[in-house]
């Protein structure tokens, strides 16, 4: 499989775009170098967009949204496509985790685990076109009063490189059962596995016009798609400042918005847990995709009594991890591109310099490329509740402590941020975890457990500066969609 991905990459690493069910590159010809992260060196390119294919892109979805060969196809029969997706997905899983590990610096254990996880979306969504329905509702007499769940039209679904496939297959998965049709932009920094999907739904068989991509940056193509007045509902995973710039777009035409951005997640420790069985998931929250994660657990509160030995505990683990190349699969890949990477050690520097505590670091390993976007982790310790770092995103491997006396503290300090993405509760007192789970201020709480299994079937999206709207599970599948009422007078 490995050897049929670079005869993919050395035929055609000139990357189109899907636009009504054909390839097709950008209308000026632009293109932009794809760089694989590991060493820097571009290996592949993508269509430069500009206003003009977002305009094509957008007009091909509304052509075959109203035609309605999609949105009055059976929702069973829609989601046996979704189904047959997911299932090329399967049949094509090497070639796509090692073009995913290539193209974002993920070593290729996580790119098989984000294969995985695509599949679960397209198989859930596929199953589940079927099972969204509306509701009589008890009116007055001589009526019948029902609803019905209708698609929005023409979504637009603008995506991160982080998690690009397992990203896109909740936007697809969701708005296609549901019966919209899509224009999907993922990020310039990681876009080739978007695409190559793109083209297995052609080969599933979808219609021509249903599913979209179009590439390129964020401030043109993205741009001009959060704005273009075709678009009916605009579902964004990125950063905050780009989701307020999309929904100012968004508000220009009344539109809908799903905005699922950032997070500072918590994890709260307390004196009673398994600390056996938290320590694994803790350092995994943080370094899982070099801690380019929405939901990485960036802060670990702990109980006063059992700070010096968790503390401890984190810092033998720390010192023995190391980044390297996606192909050596250790423990964490290098960063997204050299702007990221700039901007970790930044905060590591500033933490250190403002004294916060370095209580571990890991390494780089030695035989990394040196033109690799590598970042060593670094475990800060007794970190102040209101340092720049205890408050802001850092988007990598860098975590922080905190300790707490009591429980009223450390909800206190979970709830301390702008964000509220997710949060861990480690403690074997049973009321305590109902009593936490609920007082904590997140879209998902785990209770010692955190993140389990990729969660496909649970609702997903943040409090606060996190966002609003819900990916995943069937709470997607209503964002995707609106009521309509319909009342009959007999
Ligand atoms: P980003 O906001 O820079 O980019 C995300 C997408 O938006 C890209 O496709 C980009 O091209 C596009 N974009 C950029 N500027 C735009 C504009 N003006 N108009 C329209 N589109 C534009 O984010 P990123 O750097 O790719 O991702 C990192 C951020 O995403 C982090 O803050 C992270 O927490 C967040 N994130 C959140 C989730 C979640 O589910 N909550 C998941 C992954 C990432």
């Amino acid at each position: 499989m490995l050897q049929n991905l670079s005869r993919i990459i050395a035929q055609d690493k000139n990357f189109l775009n899907i636009i009504n069910g054909r390839r097709v590159g950008a209308v000026t010809g632009k293109t932009i170098a794809v760089a694989c992260p590991s060493d820097g060196s571009d290996f592949a390119t993508i269509p430069a967009c500009d206003a003009t294919d977002v305009d094509r892109a957008v007009s091909a979805a509304r052509l075959a949204f109203e035609e309605g060969a999609w949105s009055h196809m059976p929702a069973f029969e829609r989601g046996r496509l979704l189904t047959r997706l997911g299932q090329l997905v399967e049949e094509h899983g090497d070639e796509l985790a090692a073009l995913e590990a290539r193209d974002t610096g993920k070593p290729i254990r996580q790119g098989k685990a984000d294969v995985a996880a695509t599949i679960r979306y397209y198989e859930f969504y596929g199953g589940a076109a079927d099972k969204i329905h509306g509701d009589t509702i008890p009116f007055l007499d001589g009526y019948t009063a029902l609803t019905l769940r209708e698609p929005h039209g023409v979504v637009a679904g603008i995506t991160p490189w982080n998690y690009p496939m397992q990203i896109m297959a909740r936007v697809v998965g969701a708005a296609l059962a549901m019966g919209n049709t899509l224009v999907i932009k993922p990020a310039e920094d990681a876009s080739l596995s978007t695409i190559r999907i793109g083209e297995l739904a052609i080969e599933a068989g979808f219609p021509d016009g249903v599913l979209n991509i179009i590439t390129g940056f964020g401030g043109e193509a993205g741009a001009a798609l959060s704005a273009h007045p075709g678009v009916d509902y605009v579902t964004f995973t990125g950063s905050p400042v780009t989701g307020t710039a999309i929904q100012q777009a968004a508000a220009t035409n009344n539109r809908g918005v799903t905005m699922e951005l950032g997070g500072k997640s918590p994890q709260i420790v307390f004196a009673d847990a398994d600390i056996g069985k938290a320590l694994p998931v803790l350092v995994n929250a943080i370094i899982q995709n070099g801690g380019q994660t929405c939901s990485a657990g960036s802060r670990i509160l702990i109980e006063h009594s059992i700070y010096n030995e968790v503390a401890g505990e984190l810092a033998a683990r720390f010192n023995n991890l190391v980044a390297g190349p996606h192909d050596a699969d250790l423990d964490l890949g290098p960063m997204i591109n050299a702007a990221q990477k700039r901007r970790v050690e930044n905060y590591i520097t500033a933490a250190a310099e403002a004294g916060i505590e370095v209580v571990a670091r890991g390494s780089i390993h030695v035989d990394a490329p040196l033109s690799g976007f590598y970042v060593a982790p670094v475990l800060f310790g007794a970190v102040d509740p209101a340092a720049v770092l205890a408050q802001e995103e850092v988007f990598g491997p860098v975590l922080s402590l905190f300790s707490f006396n009591d429980e009223e503290e450390a909800i206190r300090l979970a709830n301390s941020t702008e964000y509220g993405l997710v949060a861990g509760v480690w403690t074997s007192d049973g009321a305590r975890q109902h009593r936490v789970a609920k007082r904590v201020r997140a879209g998902q709480v785990y209770v010692n457990s955190y993140g389990a299994g990729g969660g496909v079937e649970l609702p997903f999206g943040g409090f606060k500066r996190s966002g609003h709207g819900r990916e995943k599970g069937f709470e997607a599948l209503y964002d995707m969609s609106a009521t309509k009422t319909i009342v009959f007078r007999h």
